[in-house]
């Protein structure tokens, strides 16, 4: 027989209640018989105690917890690895119930930090510069998955009960894993919401910054919805450029998105987009991309957050050198704009931005090598395109 509370191997046929909303679970634990006030319970153990087992909720009673764990599991991904950085960052690789994996990342500054969170397994899209772009989409995470593995991340500071706000190390959620959030909106919507709830997890939304490559519509659906802080991998400042480097530009290019941006709801100067650009050698690093960038985003409360290109196995991309970085950073302050330059973390365990991926499903090599062939093109294309432009 099977030892009560054991963990649940990826036969185990019951239901997790961790991810579930708090509506579904009130309809579970009805299902069982139990009154309505049972469900505040279980939430608080859930997410307020941090729970890991039903034998831990000792107000529920001998009978209910058996029952519980009968036909529940409280869900939590298992860990297959677990790797700190020489800086610090801790990166876990999460195995989920049917052996697929993703990474989760914890950037820790002096008393607080950033958990990043993965939102799919893989990607859709191929960024040129991203390591996660290199891998299929296997899959979208579920909810349970994507809020599991801040879980697993408090289970490792040791910070259950949640803490008071000025304690809490894990103090911000940055949906900047692996995959696009916004096209698994309704998964990560879900988790975002229960880690939001005040009763539990009481991370507040201005704690939370999504990052998209620029899924226009459920920008729109992001910001109605949830209200969180919105990062936009922009990357460059105009749709040639960008194209080349992002295909999703394609199907949505820059004056959709930009128009999007503005429309983003509660932005104000205490409360600005932050817009991610990554520094790639000799394609998107130029003084006059840097101006560019300033127009194009001009009446949008903004900021700008410029990441060194990180390296991966078989990138093609180099970093810009530290003056140009220095430089665009320059430029973009004296038009009147924040721009940081964000400091590498965590590169010698390859838990940087972009760095992320597991083994599962690459691309093959021939459609390796058609990405590398169209990538130079395009961004050669594009660079001499730019060139040409200004010396004319
Ligand atoms: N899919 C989402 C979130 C994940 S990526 C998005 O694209 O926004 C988090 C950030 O890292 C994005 O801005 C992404 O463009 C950037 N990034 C990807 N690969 C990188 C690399 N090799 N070096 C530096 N930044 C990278
Ligand atoms: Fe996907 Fe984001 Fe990487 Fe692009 S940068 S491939 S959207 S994870």
């Amino acid at each position: 027989m099977r030892p009560k509370d054991a963990p649940h191997a990826p036969t185990d046929t019951r239901t997790a209640l961790v991810g579930l909303s708090r509506g579904e679970l009130a309809a579970e634990l009805a299902s069982l018989g139990e009154k309505a006030f049972r469900t505040k319970q279980v939430w608080h153990w859930l997410y307020h105690r941090g729970a890991k087992t039903f034998s831990e909720m000792t107000d529920l009673g001998k009978e209910l917890r058996a029952k519980l764990d009968e036909r529940y599991i409280v869900g939590r991904p298992t860990v297959a690895r677990e790797q700190t950085s020489t800086d610090r960052t801790r990166k876990w690789l999460m195995a989920f119930g049917d052996g697929q994996k993703a990474e989760t990342v914890f950037i820790p500054e002096d008393d607080r930090g950033a958990v990043c969170i993965s939102s799919q397994v893989g990607c859709t899209l191929t960024c040129r510069f991203c390591n996660t772009g290199t891998q299929r989409l296997v899959r979208n995470l579920t909810a349970a998955e994507i809020l599991g593995q801040f879980m697993i991340a408090r289970d490792s500071y040791g910070e259950w009960p949640t803490p008071t706000d000025e304690r809490r190390m894990l103090s911000n959620i940055v949906m900047m894993g692996m995959g696009e959030p916004l096209y698994n909106f309704d998964n990560v919507a879900k988790a975002l919401k229960i880690v939001m709830a005040d009763d539990g997890i009481a991370l507040g939304k201005r704690r939370i910054t999504l990052s998209t490559s620029g899924v226009v519509p459920e920008i729109r659906r992001c910001g109605a919805e949830l209200g969180v802080n919105l990062a936009i991998s922009l990357h460059a400042p105009d749709d040639d450029t960008r194209t080349a480097i992002m295909p999703i530009n394609k199907k949505y290019p820059l004056k959709e998105l930009i128009a999007a941006c503005r429309d983003y709801p509660g932005l104000q100067n205490s409360r600005r987009i932050t817009f991610e650009y990554v520094m790639l050698k000799g394609i998107n690093d130029s003084m006059s991309h840097a101006r560019a960038l300033t127009k194009l985003v001009a009446g949008i409360p903004a900021k700008f957050n410029l990441i060194p290109f990180n390296p991966w196995p078989g990138s093609l991309y180099e970093c810009s050198d530290a003056e140009t970085v220095s430089d665009f950073s320059e430029t973009l302050y004296k038009a009147g704009y924040t721009a940081t330059i964000r400091t590498p973390r965590g590169r010698d365990i390859l838990a940087a931005c972009g760095q992320l991926r597991t083994d599962s499903e690459r691309l093959s090599a021939k459609e390796m090598r058609e990405r590398e062939t169209e990538e130079r093109k395009l961004a050669q294309a594009a660079w001499d395109e730019k060139e040409a432009a200004l010396k004319a």
